[in-house]
């Protein structure tokens, strides 16, 4: 009836940095629906962030606290074809009255109302009904409103009335906190060095996070695969493979000079300065890692310079990261900006 999904529940969705100020605004709107300023509650961000796990908590929530208020959770597309279907139909008065009379309007995904002007009038209409009766709504999007497109601007000044809130990519020990909540819940097991190469690799959607999971179980318990590191290795690449950027030496380069603060000249010139070298010597490391060139062909790339260099370049960096703390930072830094 309310289309709401149980298992999105505030418990399940897990706190971090990138989701505190969404997840706790929409806490304080399902306490009191209607009687926050944060109405509406638009929570916006990217692909597989959370926003529809997030609207549907906040309409389990209420619904649990406030079994008489009728929640209603719905697609801006299904809205849209519900709204077309009335105008066929000759029922439009019917359609804008059953919303009229909803305590809680969550409508996921509304970048759909973009270019569709029939569909956002009515919305516009039923909002200014909702609104002035102290009824909540709640709005998703994979935009801010500033960077909507193709939106009536008395719409986007509604939107912006109340909270703005941004769903960002989770960071490292999020991610691994999702992915131990999602084992535990399922009661799997799986060795901490599996679930940190899952979280290390598979950074900006959590949607791709938890399917590698869920692949590694299945592997494990329909294949009676043992789950290795190399296995883990084989299905985070078929997730992060149609993403990846390729890199090419020249960004490469770009990155390490741009993070010691120099240009690209001065990384590849002649010099023996210590921090100079370091950065070149850093620069062959990564397009060794990174790159398919061989040795030659990424001396030859970074200031003409042989093989062998580049081979001792490799030496060095392994061994400094090894040794001195400070150097292995600036490996760690340089593989999170270039793999991002
Ligand atoms: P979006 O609507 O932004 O594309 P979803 O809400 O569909 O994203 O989330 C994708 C998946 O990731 C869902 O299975 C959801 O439960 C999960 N997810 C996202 N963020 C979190 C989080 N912070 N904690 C737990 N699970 C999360
Ligand atoms: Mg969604």
């Amino acid at each position: 009836e309310s289309q709401l999904n149980p298992n999105y529940t505030f418990e399940n969705f897990l706190e971090g940095d990138s989701n505190r100020l969404a997840r706790n605004a929409a806490i304080a709107v399902a306490n009191k629906p209607g009687g926050t300023s944060f109405n509406p509650l638009l929570i916006f961000g990217g692909v597989g962030l959370g926003k529809t796990h997030l609207a549907h908590a906040i309409g389990v929530d209420i619904k649990d606290k406030y079994p008489e208020k009728t929640v209603l959770y719905i697609s801006a597309e299904k809205f849209t074809q519900q709204y077309i279907d009335s105008v066929k139909k000759n029922n439009r008065n019917d359609f804008i009255h059953f919303y009229q009379i909803i305590d809680v309007l969550i409508i996921d995904d509304a970048q759909f109302f973009s270019g569709k002007s029939g569909t956002q009038d009515v919305f516009f209409h039923i909002f200014n009904h909702l609104h002035q009766n102290g009824k909540q709504v709640i709005l998703t999007s994979d935009k801010a409103p500033v960077d909507m497109q193709d939106i009536e601007q008395r719409l986007l000044s509604r939107f912006k009335w109340g909270l703005s809130a941004e769903l960002q990519s989770p960071d490292f020990e999020t991610r691994v906190s999702i992915l131990e909540n999602k084992l535990y819940r399922d009661g799997v097991d799986m060795p901490d060095e599996i679930i940190e190469y899952v979280a290390k690799h598979i950074k900006s959607n959590v949607r791709e996070l938890e399917g590698a999971i869920i692949s590694l179980i299945a592997q494990s318990s329909f294949n009676k695969k043992e789950i290795t590191l190399n296995l883990a290795k084989d299905i985070v690449e078929k997730f992060v493979k149609n993403t990846k950027r390729e890199v090419s030496i020249d960004y490469i380069q770009k990155v390490v000079s741009d993070y010691f603060q120099m240009d690209v000249s001065t990384l590849q010139s002649k010099t023996r300065k210590r921090h100079i070298v370091q950065a070149r010597q850093l620069a062959m490391f990564f397009a060794k890692k990174y790159t398919k060139a061989s040795l030659a062909s990424i001396g030859s790339q970074i200031g003409q310079r042989d093989h062998a260099t580049v081979l001792h370049a490799c030496k060095t960096v392994d061994n400094l990261s090894s040794t001195d703390k400070q150097f292995r930072k600036y490996v760690e830094d340089l593989s999170k900006k270039l793999t991002l």
